[in-house]
């Protein structure tokens, strides 16, 4: 959603991504919500790390207080959702990759940064797309 104008003002909008690291979706679902704080939704997607929430940070915590969040989990497991509910509320949306991407994708060996390939690159604008969606609906209901 872009400014409209004088006096427009976005809702920020936490996103947190899994940190699966062994997995190749935990891997999208970091660079979808990078790519979304970056160049999709910048200065209102606003991205939480998980291992700092979890650790305690207070700053996160209290975003994720005051402020929307979009979990995005690799698995069923929603590691990123859980934490947020446990403590700081309810995640606003949430995104779990297997319920759009393959399955033998996400749950395959993840790769490094020299080796993703285009078609890695087109799941995390995918996720990324769906990442934007829930942002523009929870802002349209601001
Ligand atoms: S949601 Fe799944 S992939 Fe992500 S950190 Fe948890 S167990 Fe790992």
């Amino acid at each position: 959603m872009a400014d409209t104008g004088i006096g427009a003002v976005r809702m920020q909008i936490g996103v947190i991504s899994c940190s699966g690291e062994e997995i190749l979706g935990g891997t999208l679902t970091r660079m979808a919500t990078r790519k979304v704080m970056e160049e999709l939704r910048p200065g209102q997607a606003i991205s939480l790390c998980l291992p700092l929430f979890i650790a305690g940070g207070e700053e996160e915590r209290n975003f994720a207080r005051d402020y929307p969040v979009i979990s995005v989990d690799a698995c069923e497991r929603n590691c990123a959702k859980k934490s947020i509910e446990k403590y700081s509320g309810q995640v606003r949306e949430f995104i779990i990759l297997t319920d759009f991407l393959e399955r033998d994708v996400i749950f395959s060996k993840t790769v490094s940064m020299k080796e993703l390939t285009k078609e890695h690159y087109r799941m995390a604008d995918k996720i990324a797309e769906e990442i934007c969606k829930k942002i523009d609906a929870i802002a349209a209901g601001q």
